[in-house]
């Protein structure tokens, strides 16, 4: 039987609050690991505290990552997985892009996957193991009308993995992509009902995902399933991009 066992495994993971961050940390968490779930707004989750902490932080502060990549060392002594998934969208047409809305994107959704692997990577390197994973998404590999912002930043995301790849190979660090396609969470739940309808129609499947979906794609790149794939991009989009 094949099994996934992270058990003595330690993970962050960012924007853990809620939607895929949530499905990503309870799901690390039923595979064995400890997690740290950093959010600008940590709710109340009913996990095992043993296992799980909470920390409040925003991850596009540079000084902050490294402090909480820090607090959870010393809180269970090892650092193994990072999963980068916190993430904002803020569409605009290019023409009416505001220099506010380009930051925020390239801030948190860029800035913040650099400055938790920038972080980790160091721990990893000399422990010669770890795991860094991205949330990015398929509008990073093609354009989406409207986020220029947000595929520039999702495109910069997967450029930082497979640098980051090459850069911590020998040293046993791996560092993949999982790309979610339309899944069904808060950030998705404000737009048009004809927006949802026609990512759905893209799909092969004509299916939303699900939070779990894009979950189950982390926890196997998170295991030694995938001891051999790094710098990597996992399209979970229920064929949505081809
Ligand atoms: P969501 O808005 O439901 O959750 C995102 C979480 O990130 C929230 O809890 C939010 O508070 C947190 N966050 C935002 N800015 C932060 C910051 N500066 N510091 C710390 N935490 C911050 O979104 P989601 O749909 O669960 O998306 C998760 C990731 O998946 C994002 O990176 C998103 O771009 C990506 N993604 C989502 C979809 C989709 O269809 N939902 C598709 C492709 C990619």
């Amino acid at each position: 039987m094949i099994k996934i066992d992270l058990a003595g495994q330690i993970a962050i993971v960012t924007g853990g609050n809620r939607g895929i961050g949530d499905a990503i940390a309870s799901t690390l968490l039923k595979a064995g690991a400890s997690v740290a779930a950093v959010d600008l707004n940590m709710e109340n989750h009913e996990y095992d505290k043993a296992k799980y902490l909470p920390i409040q932080s925003d991850v596009s502060d540079f000084d902050a990552a490294k402090t909480v990549v820090k607090q959870v060392f010393d809180r269970f002594g090892r650092i193994d997985i990072i999963v980068a998934n916190a993430g904002i969208n803020r569409d605009q047409v290019l023409w009416k892009m505001t220099k506010e809305n380009w930051e925020d994107v390239i801030k948190v959704d860029l800035g913040g996957a650099f400055n938790y692997f920038a972080a980790a990577s160091l721990i990893m390197k000399e422990q010669r193991s770890g795991k860094l994973i991205a949330i990015s998404s398929i509008n990073g590999l093609r354009g989406k009308f409207g986020q220029t912002n947000y595929s520039a930043a999702k495109a910069g995301v997967v450029g930082l993995v497979k640098a980051a790849a090459k850069e911590l190979g020998k040293y046993s660090v791996r560092a993949n992509v999982v790309a979610p396609g339309f899944i069904i969470t808060e950030m998705t739940d404000r737009m048009p009902q004809k927006f949802k309808d026609a990512a759905i129609d893209e799909t092969a499947l004509k299916k939303a995902g699900r939070t779990d979906d894009i979950a189950n794609a982390v926890v196997f790149l998170a295991s030694d399933l995938s001891s051999h794939i790094t710098g990597e991009i996992i399209k979970v989009d229920g064929g949505q991009y081809i």
